[in-house]
């Protein structure tokens, strides 16, 4: 699906005005919006790298996104099923702030890890939780309309996989607690 208004990018927003239908890709939708908020975007940077828990570079894709109520800015990682970020900021906020505070939000996501790797004398690798703890990202599975996918340490598990994980914890309670993006996990 192609952009409406330019006719070049892609369709990525669809919005409804007056009972009618637009498909806008996202710069379309912006300059739309900034012209109807009276808000001018400034310009970020496209993309950001920075190191993880291991030492590993990821790479970060930024996309803005101008809404009747704020700014949303999104740092996401150069890969499918990898890492996923976003903030959340009012219309008027600082936006070189709010791009600070992503990048922060990144850095500090990626520090952690949830999953880690044990070996077995015998040679077998099983995944297991680290700790007792596990943060990580609901997605749509392309593979399975039943269930999403779950993202944890920037990488996806499938909840049988992560059933395997935490039977470990047998006996344990479990909680489970759904956080929009912009909003920070305790
Ligand atoms: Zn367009």
């Amino acid at each position: 699906m192609t952009c409406e208004i330019c006719e070049r990018q892609k369709a990525k927003i669809i919005i409804s005005q007056d009972e009618e239908q637009k498909q806008l890709c996202l710069g379309c939708y912006n300059r739309q919006l900034s012209a109807e908020l009276n808000v001018e975007l400034q310009s970020q940077p496209e993309a950001f790298s920075t190191t993880d828990y291991a030492g590993v570079r990821r790479e970060f894709i930024i996309t803005q996104r101008l809404n009747p109520v704020g700014i949303l800015i999104e740092a996401e990682e150069k890969k499918e099923y990898g890492y996923k970020f976003a903030v959340h900021g009012e219309l008027d906020c600082d936006q070189v702030e709010l791009f600070q505070r992503l990048q922060e939000k990144v850095k500090q996501g990626i520090t952690t890890s949830y999953v880690t790797t044990r070996k077995f004398p015998s040679g077998q690798q099983v995944e297991t939780i680290k700790n007792d703890k596990i943060v990580g990202r609901l997605d749509y599975d392309e593979l399975n309309e039943d269930t999403p996918m779950v993202v944890i340490d920037g990488k996806p598990y499938t909840w049988e996989q992560l059933g395997k994980m935490v039977q470990a914890f047998e006996g344990f309670q479990i909680k489970v607690k759904m956080v929009d993006m912009t909003d920070n996990v305790e």
